[in-house]
């Protein structure tokens, strides 16, 4: 019984020991959300971030019919362009200056019928044909590049590949595999879906979609674009159906609930619409 009980014991203490490194480690791999202010794990780089996921993107382009030069690639690029000067500008001015280094931004339009559009860490984004019918117009176009562009921003991929490693790795993280690129790489491969050529990347969760969704208006208000008309936009996206799995609506299985947060954070993004100079 003693024995037992010494070794349940000795257990318990090098079980406590792990959580509290584990636990420091994660302190000080804490990282925050700009402007949201949520504090974030993220265990990796974010450079190691960006090469992870650089490769998988220039394969997917490699691979996907890229539409070019016509009215509707301008527009994708010429919104996409005016959303991240005006996130760029934002962060000069608010203290984020030493973020911008991450970011290269893309934005490229692809011929096919799917309903969606994606981004890829560094601001690697891709908008589908298929979404055009619904988006129509540039407000339209600047909510989902404000969607994507805050996924970007908000770190989603290091974050969810940091929760991935904590899980799998537990108290092997304390251990050193913080520095072990094999462990990173394998589960950057996972999250950014190696070999599957649509979607590219796992679903976010849903915390992190509603946080693209407040995000981004705030950002499409920035650069001049109007927030108001993300309702009507939502709207339409929800009688144009379907829960097949496209990034935008794949981990929304209701659509009543994201329309009502858009309004309900429509007063903040306003602010940023109004700050942006825009008449109105
Ligand atoms: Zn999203």
């Amino acid at each position: 019984m003693t024995t037992i009980k010494l070794k349940k014991q000795t257990y318990k203490t090098i079980k406590y020991t792990l959580f509290i490194s584990v636990l420091a480690l994660i302190l000080q791999a804490c990282g925050s959300v700009p402007i949201l202010g949520r504090k974030q794990l993220l265990l990796v780089p974010d450079q190691e971030v960006l090469t992870l996921s650089l490769q998988q993107y220039q394969d997917f382009l490699h691979g996907a019919p890229v539409v070019k030069n016509t009215p509707h690639a301008r527009q994708v690029e010429t919104v996409g362009r005016r959303i991240a000067a005006a996130v760029e500008t934002f962060f000069r001015n608010n203290g984020y200056e030493s973020e911008l280094k991450n970011f290269s931004w893309e934005f490229n339009l692809v011929k096919s019928g799917d309903v969606n559009a994606f981004c890829m860490p560094g601001g690697k984004i891709v908008v589908y044909e298929g979404l055009l019918p619904i988006t129509r117009d540039e407000n339209g176009l600047a909510i989902v590049l404000g969607h994507e562009v805050a996924h970007a921003v908000a770190k989603h991929a290091n974050e969810r590949i940091s929760q991935q490693m904590a899980l799998q790795y537990g108290g092997q993280i304390a251990g050193g595999l913080l520095g072990n690129n094999a462990a990173a790489q394998q589960i950057g491969g996972m999250v950014f879906g190696i070999g599957s050529q649509l979607g590219v990347m796992l679903p976010y969760s849903r915390k992190h979609e509603y946080e693209a969704d407040e995000l981004g208006l705030i950002f499409m208000a920035m650069a001049g674009y109007d927030p108001r008309t993300a309702v009507d936009f939502w709207t339409r996206m929800a009688q144009a159906g379907g829960n097949s799995g496209p990034e935008i609506m794949s981990t929304h299985p209701n659509d009543q609930n994201r329309i009502a947060k858009i309004k309900e954070h429509m007063p903040e993004a306003l602010k940023y619409y109004e700050g942006a100079g825009v008449q109105n």
